[in-house]
């Protein structure tokens, strides 16, 4: 026979959740307590290869290696900002390019992180969604962005926050996301309390109301961006199936669940929703719910003809929010220079939208 059987993909080693490796290690006759230790290289101690676990057997680590891959895909580039934000580009699968970013603070390191190649909500400002959605990311392909970025910290550095704002809607993945999720709060996995990693969904109340039920209490932030169910399903089509009410039903649902207050994003677009009559009605439609706003001046995307308000205008509207008796922060810019907005770089590569 000359045609070369194809040998089907080892499966990624961090697809594997805790249990499922404790039954590995079950069937493989590896000792229980190699579970803690394997999983604590791999978070905790940053290594690149199953043959870098000094305290595991040799032998082990060889049939780990046989039988696993560590890395899902590859960097193709890697960025810094004069502000020290950090951007990788992965390649996870043929041309499945995925962003993922480091935020640093004095106190803090804020990973953000993909959940899909591409996204299919489509709102009207994003890089994102110019192209679909291709596919779900898996429970290791979500923790390796995650990974990835730690071994870039020093050795004085810890990843503190997560944030799930990268490309796609992770509340279309759950079943992908929980998994990562739950290892990164897991002690000995990375240890990240609950109260550190925040999710940000385009508002699918269903799912929101799954992610109540799911027991661990993640911060949840929705993506408004309108006051009015015309205006937001101009903005973020998906509104048109589920409407801002019932989205703010699931919300307050999930407050009353986990007791996390949910942040509503309102991406400030010039003359489309940063008028005084937005402010206001947004303002009456939060005033009374356990509501924090977050307002984020659009990022400029190359193909798309929208951009954010200028100074004063977003102070009118923050005044206003204020006024009408709702709590509001504006975000901060990080890592301009690098593309570092939602979806940018993986544009750029693949000139997508031209
Ligand atoms: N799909 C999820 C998470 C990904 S987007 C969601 O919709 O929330 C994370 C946040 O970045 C969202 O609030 C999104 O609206 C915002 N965002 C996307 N593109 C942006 C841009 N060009 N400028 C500013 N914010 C943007």
């Amino acid at each position: 026979m000359t045609e070369e059987i194809a040998r089907p993909e080892r499966p990624l080693f961090t697809d594997l959740t805790r249990k499922g490796l404790q039954d590995w290690c079950e069937s493989n006759g590896v000792p229980s307590y190699r579970v803690d230790q394997i999983r604590q290289w791999i978070f905790g101690k940053r290594v690149n290869s199953f043959s870098e676990m000094h305290d595991i057997p040799a032998k082990v680590r060889a049939q780990l290696a046989e039988e696993f891959r560590f890395w899902a895909g590859r960097i193709v580039r890697h960025l810094v900002s004069s502000d020290r934000t950090e951007k990788l580009l992965l390649e996870l699968g043929e041309g499945d390019l995925v962003e993922c970013v480091l935020m640093r603070e004095p106190d803090r390191c804020t990973v953000c992180i993909s959940t899909q190649v591409g996204c299919g909500m489509g709102c009207i400002f994003c890089a994102s969604g110019l192209d679909g959605v291709k596919r779900n990311l898996t429970t290791g392909e979500i923790l390796e962005q995650v990974l990835r970025v730690d071994r870039l910290l020093s050795l004085e550095e810890r990843i503190t926050n997560i944030v799930v704002m990268g490309m796609g809607e992770p509340l279309a993945n759950l079943r992908s996301l929980l998994p990562a999720l739950d290892t990164l709060n897991e002690k000995g996995g990375m240890g990240l309390g609950a109260r550190r990693i925040t999710i940000s969904t385009v508002g699918l109340p269903e799912k929101m109301r799954e992610l109540a039920r799911h027991g661990t209490p993640y911060n949840l932030a929705v993506s408004l961006h309108a006051p009015n169910d015309t205006l937001r399903t101009e903005i973020v089509p998906t509104n048109k199936r589920t409407g801002i009410e019932a989205i703010l039903e699931a919300a307050e649902e999930y407050f009353q669940i986990t007791g996390r207050r949910v942040t509503y994003e309102y991406v400030l677009l010039a003359g489309r929703n940063d008028g005084p009559e937005e402010a206001k009605q947004l303002a009456k439609l939060l005033r009374n719910l356990n509501a924090h706003v977050n307002l984020i001046p659009m990022n400029p995307v190359a193909p798309i003809d929208l951009a954010a308000p200028a100074e004063p205008r977003t102070k009118m509207f923050v005044e206003m929010l204020q006024h009408g008796g709702v709590n509001v922060t504006v975000r901060k810019r990080k890592g301009a220079d690098i593309d570092a907005a939602c979806g940018q770089l993986r544009l750029t590569e693949l000139s997508l939208g031209k």
